[in-house]
Order: C-alpha cells, then sequence, then structure tokens
C-alpha cells in the first residue's frame, strides 16, 4: 500500500510514528511543510522537515517534541556572548550540526529535496521524506504589535515570520492575516505529484491545518493533485474538544476565519477535498454537521498519548479510507 502523508512538525511526526506500527510494510511518502523555514546565523533551519526526520530517526528531545535528544547549548551561548542574536530560538550543538550541513549542500547547488534525502540517509525514518517544494516559501503573520511604549515599533502593524510570531510572541497578539510568502510562485517538489498520483490513500495528520498542511496545499497543484487523484483523503482532527491539543492553532484558525472546532475545520478543507474525517470521542456529537457537509465522520479516541494509542489512530484512519473507496 502506498500511503502520502502532508506533514507539519510535531502532530505530524507523531503521527507517522503510529503509522509505521499500524502499516509496517506501507510504503509511505511525507510531504513536509517548509513555511516554517528560516534562516539564523547564515543557516538554512527547516524545524517541521527535522521535527518528521529527529522523531522517526529516534533523535528527538521527547519531552519537547522539537530538537535533539541529550542536547547542548554551548554555540547559542558563545553566540549571544558575541551579541549575536536572535535569542529567542532555541538551537543546539547537535541541532546545529544539522543546520551547517543543509547550508553547506544548499549554497553547492543541491536543491533542498536532495539535502533532504541525504540528510535522510543518516536518520532511516523509514519513510521517504520530501520538502513540499524547493522554491522558497516563507509564512508570514500580520499582526498588530500592542501599543504599550515598550518598544519603538509598538503599535504598528506589520508582517512577521511565522517564527517570530510563534516562538517570539507566542502567539500573544491576534494573527490578522497568514501569508505563504513565495508560494503562488513555487513548483512541487519532485516526486511529490508523482507520489500523489500514485497513491492508495492521502492522510492529513492531526498537523496544523492552517500554517502545516494548509501551506502544503497553497503550492500550486498540490492541492489539485489530491483532489483529481481519485483516492481516498482522510484527516484527523487537531483540535479536541473545541481547543488544539497542543500549541495555538486556534489563533491562525481565527486569522482564516475558522472556529476552533472539529467539524468547523473539516468543513475548511471540504468535501472536493477530504473524503474521511475522524473527530476525538468528546467532540462525537460534531460528527452530524461533518457528515452534512459531504465528508464522512467517525469518533475516536485521538490523543496521541502512547505509540499504541497513535498506532490505533492510524488503523482508524486507514479503515475510513476503504471505508469512503470508491463510495
Ligand atoms: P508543528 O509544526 O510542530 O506545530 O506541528 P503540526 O502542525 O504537525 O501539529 C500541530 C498540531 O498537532 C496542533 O494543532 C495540535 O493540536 C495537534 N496535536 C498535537 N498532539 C496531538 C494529539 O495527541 N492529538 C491530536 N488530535 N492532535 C494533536
Ligand atoms: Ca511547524
Amino acid at each position: 500500500m502506498r500511503i502520502v502523508v502532508l506533514a507539519g512538525g510535531i502532530g505530524g511526526a507523531r503521527f507517522l510514528r503510529g503509522l509505521k506500527q499500524a502499516a509496517p510494510d506501507a510504503d509511505v511518502t511525507v510531504i513536509g511543510n517548509t513555511g516554517d523555514d528560516i534562516h539564523l546565523f547564515g543557516l538554512k533551519v527547516c524545524p517541521d522537515l527535522d521535527t518528521v526526520m529527529y522523531t522517526l530517526g529516534g533523535g528527538i528531545n521527547e519531552e519537547q517534541g522539537w530538537g535533539r535528544a541529550d542536547e547542548t547549548f554551548h554555540l547559542k551561548e558563545e553566540l549571544a556572548a558575541y551579541g549575536v542574536g536572535p535569542d529567542w530560538f532555541g538551537l543546539g550543538d547537535r541541532d546545529f550540526a544539522t543546520h551547517i550541513v543543509r547550508t553547506q549542500m544548499l549554497s553547492a547547488g543541491y536543491p533542498l529535496s536532495a539535502v533532504t534525502e541525504a540528510l535522510c540517509d543518516r536518520w532511516k525514518p523509514g519513510v521517504r521524506l520530501i520538502p513540499m517544494s524547493d522554491d522558497r516559501i516563507e509564512t508570514h503573520v500580520a499582526v498588530t504589535l500592542p501599543d504599550n511604549g515598550a518598544s519603538p515599533d509598538s503599535g504598528e502593524r506589520k508582517a512577521v515570520h511565522f517564527q517570530e510570531y510563534w516562538v517570539r510572541l507566542r502567539a500573544s497578539v491576534p494573527a490578522e492575516a497568514i501569508v505563504p510568502v513565495g508560494a503562488e510562485q513555487a513548483k512541487p517538489a519532485p516526486g511529490v505529484l508523482e507520489a500523489i498520483a500514485e497513491a492508495d490513500v492521502v492522510l492529513f495528520p492531526p498537523s496544523n491545518p492552517v500554517v502545516s498542511i494548509g501551506t502544503i496545499l497553497a503550492v500550486p497543484g498540490i492541492r489539485e493533485g489530491i483532489a483529481e487523484a481519485g483516492v481516498p483523503v482522510v484527516g484527523l482532527s487537531p483540535i479536541v474538544g473545541d481547543a488544539p491539543v497542543r500549541g495555538m492553532a486556534d489563533k491562525v484558525l481565527a486569522a482564516v476565519g475558522v472556529e476552533s472546532t472539529a467539524a468547523a475545520v473539516a468543513e475548511h478543507y471540504g468535501p472536493g477535498l477530504l473524503d474521511g474525517w475522524l473527530v476525538d470521542t468528546v467532540d462525537a456529537g460534531s460528527a452530524e454537521r461533518v457528515e452534512a457537509a459531504g465528508i464522512r465522520c467517525r469518533a475516536v479516541p485521538l490523543m496521541m498519548t502512547d505509540l499504541d494509542a497513535t498506532a490505533q489512530m492510524a488503523r482508524e484512519a486507514l479503515t475510513l479510507a476503504e471505508e469512503v473507496r470508491g463510495a
């Protein structure tokens, strides 16, 4: 079975670990979000690709969900001693090595997809990980900074890089718009459309619907490719009990006019894209609304508390995919 998964960072990576346990013989292609990518200290950092690679490769910091296990921060401290920032993005020493290798290869002319493949040679994630595009796409968030006089730009409306909104500002001000800068001109990376066209099933893990999966779908050709592939497309809700399980997805959903409920997210993807949708058992009451929108819906436990629970979620998604196949 060939499975294509569109993945962000933590939610996508953890789900993929369960999927690998549930379908050990499946051929899994992961299309990773690169809208979160950022240049720091002259290095290209791809947080979501790395979270998937480290999680599936056994190098992730389990508690945090991102970054490397057994990490130290000497390099960051030394940079700070020179007064070189930013200081709000946590890059550890081990993690730095990944970004150095990546940047070196990109500077030598390799596309990001080839670089990602090379990095995965070390981590052996057990899936084929392809960035959504080799072209540069950066998610920006329009915000109005609080008018507290605390900084020179307070009260100003401006666009900030997604990482600045998420990590530095901790989504403390409303997101007024989300713009995947560069997406319109971008092309899917080699292998992306082919994997979609050859897939037996496409899964949307419980990743952020706006800044993870939404950004991937913004690359021209990907949404159309999925809709036209004629294969079951099944998603799992990242919203449980009307709130994101972790993170601040409600802030970016509000920016695109979508309420933070499992049903609203399904409607946001829409029946033109989504055939099946899993909501958590606490949201069982919303299944009717999802089905009324023309999307087959089941309520099952959706908390990725451990590997077995996550594998069970993946099994439910594959079962629902079989149910909607040809329906
Ligand atoms: P990010 O790039 O690291 O933010 O990760 P993703 O976009 O892949 O996933 C973030 C989403 O995962 C958040 O909106 C969370 O609500 C969701 N999430 C995290 N843990 C769980 C879980 O155990 N169950 C469900 N259903 N969603 C989860
Ligand atoms: Ca992310």
